[in-house]
């Protein structure tokens, strides 16, 4: 595998973000079995390093399963280590895209990775280290206020989950399941009834998303505590409008989509029964179709052909964000633990094939 070099006209950025082992990892006493080589590579599950003089490592625990050694390396538009910052992962990968999106072009960013591995830090992230979604909209607003004397702007956000193929708004407290249709030029999803916030500020947006948070559906299971079945996706709408000219002149419309995606491991790592199963199903619904949309637009690269967008909610909602002229950032994460080997190579595979958009 070779490594990539990215521009602003890649239509899509591949990163990978190992998150530091945790406590209860570390407790286990499986060997880490990913390594950084460089801001662009990193190898799985290499061969352990011979010690000349004491031979090959005394074999423990390896990993967690039983698997050949992979010894496998990867090459990505970013590998961003456990140490790495949420303003480095921001810069590296949306700020990147802020451009195009203020161009007119529809701009998808996703967090991808098993539960646990480290989507809802890196989406959302903490009040001392804010996620991505936070640093966007400074970002955003940043630009904006640069021109303003020449373009009038208008933003506008909605908050929502996919939860058992059902769309619920996350700025609404009550809690009801919105139908998504396509305009009349079968161009953009619309979300009947969904509310359309404009944060006055980055402050006013960090209020708006901690409320709908609290709103998301997190149901304990047997595999992680935190688990989380439900896609959130958070939507940007920007119109643009030069101030000079007259009401004939075309209003920019872009619209920037970021997603924390559900937990990408195998609904049967969970050994949960009834509506935990249905769920666990549905959620595959979204993500399948998604990874089968990637597929279609990566093995047809420049050929028009069918993308399978209409198989779940998630890929109908994103249907005019995915692919064509669109701009896509992908950050998988995972955990460097042997404990996540599965869902790590995985994860590292799903990216692997993005790569080919
Ligand atoms: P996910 O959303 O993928 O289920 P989380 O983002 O909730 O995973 O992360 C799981 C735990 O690991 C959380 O306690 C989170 O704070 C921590 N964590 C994840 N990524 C990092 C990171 N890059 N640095 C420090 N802690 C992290
Ligand atoms: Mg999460």
């Amino acid at each position: 595998t070779t490594s990539r070099t990215s521009s602003q006209e890649d239509t899509i950025i591949v990163s990978v973000r190992i998150r530091p082992e945790n406590a209860q990892e570390h407790g286990l006493d499986y060997p880490l079995v990913v390594q950084m080589i460089d801001s662009k590579m990193l190898s799985f599950d290499p061969k352990p390093e011979q010690d000349p003089y004491f031979g090959p490592p005394v074999a423990k625990k390896r990993v967690k399963g039983r698997h050949k050694r992979k010894d496998l390396t990867f090459g990505f538009d970013n590998v961003f280590g456990e140490s790495s910052t949420q303003r480095e992962v921001f810069e590296a990968t949306t700020k990147k895209v802020l451009p195009c999106v203020l161009d007119g072009i529809n701009c998808s960013i996703f967090a991808y990775g098993a539960t646990g591995a480290g989507k809802t830090h890196t989406m959302l992230g903490t009040p001392e280290q804010p996620g991505i979604i936070y640093q966007t909209m400074k970002e955003l607003y940043f630009l904006i206020d640069e021109k303003k004397n020449e373009i009038s702007c208008d933003i506008a956000v909605t908050y929502l989950e996919i939860y058992n193929e059902n769309i619920y708004d996350l700025l609404k407290d009550e809690k009801r399941c919105l139908p998504l249709r396509e305009d009349s030029n079968k161009k953009s999803p619309i979300i009947t009834g969904i509310s359309y916030t404009k944060p006055t500020d980055a402050q006013d947006l960090l209020h708006i998303l901690s409320q709908g948070n609290k709103r998301r559906t997190q149901h304990p299971t047997d595999a992680n505590a935190q688990s989380s079945r439900s896609h959130a996706v958070f939507q940007v709408y920007i119109h643009q409008k030069p101030r000079a000219a007259g009401t004939e002149t075309e209003v920019t419309v872009a619209k920037l989509s970021l997603i924390d995606l559900a937990g990408s491991e195998r609904a049967t790592v969970t050994t949960n029964s009834g509506v935990r199963l249905r769920e666990g199903a549905n959620i595959n619904r979204s993500l399948l179709a998604l990874g089968n949309v990637i597929n279609a637009l990566a093995s047809n690269k420049g050929i028009k052909s069918h993308i399978p967008y209409r198989d779940s909610k998630l890929t109908r909602l994103l249907k005019d964000s995915l692919g064509g002229n669109c701009r896509t950032v992908m950050i998988a994460n995972i955990s460097p633990s042997g404990c996540s080997f599965e869902d790590t190579y995985n994860t590292l595979r799903y990216a692997d094939r993005a790569k080919q958009i």
